[in-house]
């Protein structure tokens, strides 16, 4: 029986003594998906640009032209990058970078035409492309909102891609709230881009923000939203449960975190909900309980790297390899290296031909899992 909105709303509030209980099921369902296997994706992260249109209340990533930090990589950069993860055995190269620059600043403008391109989707897919022919490293763009046309041309060039939907409040987008001041927000927007790549069977990672101003309820009808489309379309590969954390130098710098009684409660209920789908949360972020997160239903630590810090939170360093590898087999459970793509879906992309094809063959096992070891 699937679970419905009634149950999963009253779930997410569970009592502490009944938390177990809760925890314990999402465990069982997690066992039936995918027996006694946690993945991650050893990754670099290339943060393509930090200029963004957007000013999201809890952001640290993003940046105005000519603030200290404001950086567009070469594409110079991007392969020196990847080619050094490429030798420490990555196989991701996570594309993070603002929304739309270009249409804020005329100096991402400048920058563009310099370079050569007309916007920053169209450098994006040529740094994708590059990637893809000179290391073997697979892409995974996250650029923010995409047209029809922009989800079947970066698909040319990576395995998947994602977009956080992050919640499907609109109320975030009042003056003040988390949303204010950006456009790319608007939820049905976001809903849309998700929905396109449905349609094109695009494999997509999308997910949840959790304590930026959303509700309870919100959280369920966000999980509810995501269920929906993967029911219609069968292409989420992946719901990321991320927790806001807070930041010295961020608008909402003053805003409580999510606890860590509120992350267990929303991975498990995204767990019941979603059955079939890949649970991520990110382990850097949930440190020092981290490992209670296998408690609740994940089965994925996400994109973990030997190399690059995380960007988008630089201050939570992951976690060693070893360490994730020690605390996930104290959990009983085999730590095994990943694709972006995950597993399920490496068939349907294998079966375009062409480059891409090719590199997702040289780099998956038998069972579409990354070649190397953990
Ligand atoms: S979260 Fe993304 S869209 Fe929002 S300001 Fe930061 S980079 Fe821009």
């Amino acid at each position: 029986m699937p679970l419905s909105r009634d149950l999963a709303c009253r779930l997410i509030r569970v009592a502490d003594d009944e938390l177990p209980a809760l925890l314990a099921a999402a465990v069982e369902a997690k066992e039936r998906f995918k027996p006694a296997v946690i993945t991650y994706s050893r990754k670099v992260f290339l943060p393509l640009t930090n200029l963004c249109r957007d000013y999201c209340g809890y952001c640290i990533f993003r940046r105005d032209p000519g603030e200290p930090g404001a950086h567009t990589m070469t594409p110079e950069e991007v392969l020196r990058v990847a080619r050094a993860g490429e030798k420490l055995g990555c196989t991701e190269a996570l594309f993070s970078l603002g929304d739309k620059p270009e249409l804020a600043f005329p100096e991402m403008r400048a920058t563009l035409r310099h370079l050569g391109y007309n916007s920053t989707l169209h450098y994006l897919e040529a740094m994708c492309e590059l990637v893809l022919r000179e290391t073997t490293l697979l892409p995974h763009p996250n650029p923010g909102l995409l047209s029809a046309e922009w989800i079947a041309r970066l698909a040319a060039v990576s395995p998947s891609m994602g977009l956080m939907l992050e919640t499907t409040s609109a109320e975030l987008l009042a003056p003040g709230a988390a949303h204010d001041n950006a456009p790319d927000k608007v939820p049905a927007k976001r809903l849309r881009t998700v929905e396109e790549a449905g349609k094109q069977g695009v494999p997509f990672t999308t997910g949840l923000l959790l304590g930026i101003g959303e509700t309870l309820d919100d959280r369920v009808d966000t999980l509810l939203a995501i269920r929906d489309l993967h029911r219609r379309y069968g292409h989420i590969q992946e719901v990321i449960i991320q927790n806001f954390r807070v930041k010295p130098d961020i608008p909402m710098r003053d805003w409580p975190e999510p606890t860590r009684g509120e992350m267990l409660r929303t991975v498990a209920v995204a767990r019941l909900l979603m059955p079939d789908i890949n649970i991520q949360a990110p382990p850097n972020l949930s440190a020092p309980y981290h490992d209670e997160l296998l408690d609740a239903g994940i089965n994925d630590w996400g994109g973990v790297s030997p190399l690059t810090p995380d960007f988008i939170n630089p201050e939570k360093p992951w976690p060693h390899l070893e360490q994730l590898k020690s605390i996930t087999e104290a959990k009983g459970q085999n730590l095994r290296p990943r694709l972006p793509v995950y597993p399920e879906f490496v068939p349907a992309v294998t079966a375009r031909p062409g480059l891409l094809s090719e590199r997702v063959k040289a780099a998956a096992d038998r069972e579409g899992y990354a070649w190397r070891a953990a």
